[in-house]
Order: C-alpha cells, then structure tokens, then sequence
C-alpha cells in the first residue's frame, strides 16, 4: 500500500504512514480501550498521526492529577488542520510519554512556515499545544514507550516503502518519454536505464526483506534494527541515484510543471530528508562489527 501510494502521491503516503505508525503504536502499547476508541473514530473518518519532532524547548507535560496539561508545540507535523486524532511524544523529565489527543477540527495551526520545496500539501505545520489536558485516557503506553526498540527504528521501512513506490513511478515515467520520443536506442540512454531499473528493483528487495524482519515474531531485534538502518541508507543512494539519472536522461522537461516528472522530484528530494541519516548508517556498521554475523546473514 505505501509503495502504491508513494508511487501516486508521496504526500498521501505520507499521511498515510504516519495514520497507520499510530495506529500501531495504540495497539501496541495502548489499552484494548484506547484502541477501540481509536477505531471507532477512524471508521467515522478521523485522520491520526505521529508527531514527535520538537522545537528547542520541547513539548512538556505540567502540573499533575486532574490538572496535567501539555505546554508547548509540535513542529514538523504532518496533517496540520486535518488530523484529529494525533498520537504526541511529549516529555516529563527526561523521560518521554506519549498521549493521544483529541482535536477539534478548527483547532489552530500554522503552515506558514512549510515552504519547503516538496511536498507541500503534506500539510506540514505547527500546533500550538499548550493548555491541552492530558490524564490516563489519553496516556498510550509508559516512559519511553515511544522509542523503544526494535520497534522505533524498526518501523524505517515504511518510509522507504513510500520512497520506492516515487522511484518506481519516476523510472516508468522516464521509460515513457524516452519511447514517445524515439530516444530508447542511444546506448548512453540505455545505460541509466538499466542503472535505472537496477537500482530501483534493490531497493525493493532491502524493503520487502525489512517489511518481512520487522513482521517476523522470530527474528532478533538488532537484526530488525540493523537492517532497518541500512536498508534506510540503501534506500536514499538508490532515490539520489535515480533521481539524477532521470533528470539527466529527460532533460528540461524533468522541471518543467506539471510533468509528474518535477512533482516527485521534487517530493522525492525533499520526503528522502529523514532523521540522523549519519547515524543510521553508522549504528547498523557499528551493530556488524560487534556481531559474529555472517556479512551474507546481517
Ligand atoms: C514531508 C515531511 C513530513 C514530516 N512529518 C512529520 C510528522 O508528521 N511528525 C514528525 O514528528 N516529524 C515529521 N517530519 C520530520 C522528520 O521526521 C524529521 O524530523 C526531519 O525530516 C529531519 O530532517 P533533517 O534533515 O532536519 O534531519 P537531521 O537529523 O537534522 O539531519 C540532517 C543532517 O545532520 C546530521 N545530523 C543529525 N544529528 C546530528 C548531530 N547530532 N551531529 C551532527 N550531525 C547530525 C544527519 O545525519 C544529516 O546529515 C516530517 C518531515 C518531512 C520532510
């Protein structure tokens, strides 16, 4: 589904990601209760979301008893102005709690400041939190529920699912043109192509291998988080790959709107854009050189 989604719109896959990593984070850590709600209101249409990223100050939860409230904003939230049902990381201490929030549906956000290049109608935004009650109908899980392991990195491959599904869709694409116009023949051509077709067709394999680890009750959580981890930093070389070539291939016409062509390249470019893409990688080499794993078994 994400890659399907990716390859038509990576906005709506974003969303999309984000609506279901909710979701299993309620079932996973939240009461039978809680997930029903969830459910009940997501028949009748609500849109969830993960929002964790924060500003310098952070959001954080005060006071305590009946009078716990969220003080502060979310940053970087997807869905801004349409999700109702958001899923926050917020933090009490230095430990990080989630709650999942009812809003109302003109509850006030800020998308002034999303003028990335892509993805725009992703809805990326700002939403003031501070005041919002929070208490144990809204606590999902416990302290550092949230990022724990091997779950939270885990999960990277639906992101790179949706990413595959814009290379998919920008290769075909590139197919197209070069066929409308007669340019199929030029060697050098078929040379990004097969670039092309190889590199997008890896990273389905890497995707499917850490969508199939991360379902398996059987395998171990650093190799879930390991391969997660590379398969992030397989995934972004072989997006960067692609892009470039079909830029270089189509030309011109790869910029100019509205080809579908300068929309994904643009949302591929920017959605690639995930957190410490430096860290990922260097933990899942750190992870191999402190195992005793056959490299071919990582
Ligand atoms: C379209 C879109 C929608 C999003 N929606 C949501 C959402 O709904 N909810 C949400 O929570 N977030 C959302 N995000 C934010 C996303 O999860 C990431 O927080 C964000 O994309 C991080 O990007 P960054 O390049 O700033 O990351 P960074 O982690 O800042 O990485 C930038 C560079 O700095 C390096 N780096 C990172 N840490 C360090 C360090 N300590 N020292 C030195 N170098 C470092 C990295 O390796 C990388 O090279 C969204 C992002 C996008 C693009």
């Amino acid at each position: 589904m994400l890659r399907l989604l990716g390859g038509a719109d990576l906005s709506i896959a974003r969303l999309f990601e984000g609506h279901v990593n909710a979701i299993a984070l309620v079932c996973r850590y939240g009461t039978p209760s809680q997930a029903e709600r969830l459910a009940e209101d997501v028949a009748g249409g609500a849109l969830s979301a993960v929002w964790g990223a924060d500003d310098a100050s952070g959001l954080k939860v005060v006071g305590d008893g009946a009078h716990t409230r969220l003080e502060g904003r979310k940053i970087l939230a997807s869905g801004a102005g349409f999700v109702t049902r958001p899923l926050v990381a917020a933090k009490s201490g230095d430990r990080q709690f989630m709650f999942l929030l009812r809003l109302a549906t003109d509850h006030p956000v800020d998308l002034g400041g999303w003028t990335a290049q892509g993805m725009r109608s992703s809805a990326t935004g700002t939403v003031e939190l501070t005041g919002t009650s929070v208490g144990e109908a809204e606590a999902i899980g416990g302290a550092d529920d949230f990022t724990r392991q091997p779950f939270f990195s885990g999960g990277a491959w639906r992101f790179c699912a949706a990413h595959l599904g814009a290379m998919e869709r920008l290769v075909e694409l590139y197919r197209d043109h070069l066929n409308s116009r007669g340019r199929g023949d030029d060697p050098y051509q078929l040379q990004r192509v097969a670039g092309c077709v190889a590199a997008v067709r890896t990273a389905r394999f890497w995707v499917e291998e850490a969508a199939r680890r991360f379902g398996d009750d059987e395998a171990g959580g650093e190799a879930i988080v390991g391969f997660a981890n590379m398969t992030r930093m397989v995934t972004e070389r072989c997006a960067l790959d692609v892009i470039e070539a079909v830029q270089r291939g189509v030309g011109l016409a790869a910029f100019i709107r509205p080809s579908p062509l300068e929309r994904i390249g643009r949302d591929l470019s920017t959605y690639l854009r995930q957190p410490a893409p430096d860290r990922a990688m260097s933990e899942a080499a750190r992870a191999w050189l402190q195992s005793r794993t056959a490299v071919g078994e990582f």
